[in-house]
């Protein structure tokens, strides 16, 4: 007999008909809503899988599943689950890991130069028909080559960015990370520093580490008066991770030079954040890995972690492996 799979993110035709052979599928469209939460408790009682992203899955929730033998995560970041929770049911919890790598740190690039070089500001001054006469010094932005990049959580986004800094800019790069990285300090000319003599060395402070009860709150008020008037601050972890009202006098008070965002203590960003006051500020909507072939890819990868976990075998991107060695 199929087993009982509740989707909460859309698949695209060919991923839903894979699935639709192997389970019996509901789809739940947005489930953030009242409506569509209603629906997905109603689906909770009869799953066994259950495949999406961007949903806090609380006890709350899955006490509902009594059946749930596993999740499949479209995202890599797991901050949204209850990982002692999940283990202490059985439920095996898989994510995507390595196929959204590059393009995330495209975007954390992406960041880093439009914010160094005041990308979005100027194209915003030109759209308003003020560009007439040549810019002068109050218009120029940062140099992005040569200078120093530090990386903060030298994971796999970590090490593509560092590839992008030293390959592609010059960059001196700087890291910190759980544990020494000899492979990137070999390829990259990488160093090694604490958190805080990075902050207080690198022009260019990009944050690519996880949410977890360690790294809540890690950035804040003392850590921004360590970097300088001139650096560049880059989040693509999780909004979490900053305290971001630490940030946003950090922002208005010249203590750091500008910051590019992809992600916030809340989401979507209320539209009346301060942070969107700010003309240092460059804001995109938690984009890391959104294009059409790594969402796709993303989402390929959560299909076949699922429809494995549901067969009885470990799926390849398990994140609670002590599930399986209960077994
Ligand atoms: P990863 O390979 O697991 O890398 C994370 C790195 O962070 C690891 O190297 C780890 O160090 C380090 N780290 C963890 N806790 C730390 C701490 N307290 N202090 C210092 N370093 C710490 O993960 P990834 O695939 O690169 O992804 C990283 C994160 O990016 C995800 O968890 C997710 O939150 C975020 N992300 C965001 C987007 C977006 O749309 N903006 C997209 C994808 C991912 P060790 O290796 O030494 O343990």
């Amino acid at each position: 007999m199929k087993k009982n799979v509740v989707l909460y993110k859309k698949l695209s035709a060919e991923l839903m008909t894979r699935l639709q052979q192997q389970a019996e599928v509901v789809l739940i469209e947005d489930p953030k809503k009242p409506d569509g939460l209603a629906r997905l408790r109603d689906a909770l009682p009869q799953a066994h899988g259950l495949l999406g992203a961007s949903l806090k899955l609380d006890a709350g929730l899955l006490d509902l599943a009594p059946q749930l033998e596993a999740i499949a995560s479209v995202s890599v970041g797991v901050d949204n689950y209850d990982l002692d929770y999940l283990t202490k049911r059985g439920i095996l919890l898989s994510n995507t890991p390595d196929v959204l790598t590059e393009t995330t740190a495209d975007t954390g690039f992406a960041l880093l130069m439009a914010t160094a070089r005041r990308v979005v500001e100027l194209a915003d001054w030109v759209r308003a028909g003020q560009w007439q006469k040549s810019v002068g010094s109050a218009h120029f932005g940062s140099d992005v080559h040569g200078k120093t990049l530090g990386i903060v959580g030298m994971g796999r986004i970590g090490e593509a960015l560092a590839q992008r800094g030293h390959f592609g800019f010059g960059m001196p790069i700087l890291y910190h990370s759980h544990s020494r990285k000899p492979q990137v300090e070999e390829r990259f000319g990488a160093g090694y520093r604490s958190l805080d003599a990075l902050l207080e060395e690198a022009d260019f402070v990009c944050l690519t580490l996880p949410l977890t009860a360690e790294t809540e709150g890690l950035i804040g008020a003392e850590q921004f008066a360590r970097m300088g008037p001139q650096t560049i601050f880059v989040n693509i972890s999780r909004g979490k991770v900053v305290d971001e009202q630490a940030l946003i006098a950090a922002l208005q008070n010249g203590v750091i030079r500008a910051a590019g965002l992809d992600v916030f203590e809340k989401e979507p960003l209320p539209a009346d954040s301060p942070l969107l006051r700010l003309s240092n500020v460059v804001a995109t909507p938690h984009i890391g890995s959104a294009t059409h072939e790594t969402r796709e890819a993303m989402a390929r990868c959560a299909v076949e972690n699922l429809l494995t976990a549901l067969a009885g075998q470990r799926p390849a991107d398990l994140v609670n492996p002590a599930v399986w060695a209960k077994r």
